[in-house]
């Protein structure tokens, strides 16, 4: 997922949709299709829907497609390909039909060419079902940015980045501030408010090549490439003084600003990425103790605080 100045436009409400859709309208293309190899096989007559030129219109999927499909998918080149994936499919269909209809024989290539149009419908569903399950594991339903399973790859990639040139690279551990409390005073909506606004603002104030996930219930985590720990100190503090000066309009004329502890570690390129998340993870929790509201950098083990 790219880490878009703006939040993705497609919900995952609307994913979890189109996933629902299209396994549903898979499974009518199958009830058809048993139906018409029936057909086929036993030379009973052609339904009139099945030799008609606008085959492609009339079976469910086609109801489904022409008609109820979501509006996210309509422009979606892949969505394009399944209609004249399928219309060409029935156009195949069709053709057997109209033989069978007439009595005749059906070649075997004939056949063969029709079993290669279902196969590329298929196909093209099958990708648009697996893109759309991609974005439901990579896109965090709240707030709309990555989750952690879109980030770890990328630290993975730094990582590895960082063993053959001498960059430098940073994580950074975000948790807000007795956000507890913001869901006792102000209920738990206005709690998923602040996270979308606190979510949107990181993503707004990160510089273009940072990378920024929601890693947890009210957590963030960061990747600042070519950046050591110094740098990184400076760039999350400004970060920091930005949120805590934000006023979040929580609705009903009420408005809060929220606070947030930082940790930060440096990507070692001989551990594991989830190392370096652990020590950035205990640097916030310093940062909590001596006060909250402040970044810290981790200082190894035996001298966390
Ligand atoms: P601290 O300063 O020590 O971090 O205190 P805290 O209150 O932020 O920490 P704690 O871990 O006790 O509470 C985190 C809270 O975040 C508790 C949980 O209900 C809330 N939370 C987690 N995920 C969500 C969410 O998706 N929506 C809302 N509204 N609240 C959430
Ligand atoms: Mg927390
Ligand atoms: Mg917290």
């Amino acid at each position: 997922m790219p880490n878009d100045l703006e939040l993705p436009p497609i919900t995952v409400t609307a994913a979890e949709t189109v996933v629902h859709d299209l396994e549903r309208a898979l499974e009518a293309h199958r009830t058809w299709l048993r139906r018409f190899m029936a057909t086929l096989v036993c030379r009973t007559r052609p339904r009139p829907a099945d030799l008609s030129e606008r085959s492609h219109l009339k079976d469910e999927f086609g109801h489904w497609y022409y008609q109820d499909s979501n509006d996210y998918l309509r422009p979606h080149p892949d969505f394009v390909a399944v209609g004249r994936h399928h219309q060409e499919m029935h156009a195949a269909s069709r053709r057997l039909a109209a033989i069978v209809a007439d009595g005749g024989r059906i070649t075997p290539a004939r056949f063969r060419a029709f079993q290669r149009s279902i196969q590329r419908f298929r196909d093209r569903v099958g990708a648009l079902i697996d893109e759309a399950q991609k974005l439901l594991r990579y896109t965090d339903p709240l707030t709309g940015i990555s989750t952690r399973f879109a980030m770890l790859p990328k630290l993975e990639q730094e990582r590895e980045r960082m063993a053959r040139s001498s960059e430098p690279c940073c994580v950074g551990m975000v948790d807000l501030d007795h956000f507890k409390a913001v869901n006792d005073t102000h209920g738990h909506n206005a709690g998923d408010v602040v996270l979308r606004e606190v979510a949107r603002y990181l993503l707004k104030n990160v510089r273009q090549y940072d990378q920024i996930c929601r890693y947890g219930g009210e957590e963030f985590l960061m990747l600042l490439p070519g950046t050591d720990p110094s740098r990184a100190k400076y760039v999350l503090d400004r970060l920091r003084r930005g949120l805590k000066r934000r006023r979040i309009d929580i609705g009903n004329g009420k408005a809060i600003s929220v606070s947030a502890s930082f940790g930060i570690a440096a990507l070692d390129p001989e551990q594991s990425v989830t190392v370096a998340i652990d020590h950035a993870d205990q640097a916030m929790y310093a940062a909590k103790k001596a006060g909250r509201n402040r970044v810290r950098i981790w200082a190894g083990d035996d001298r966390q605080a």
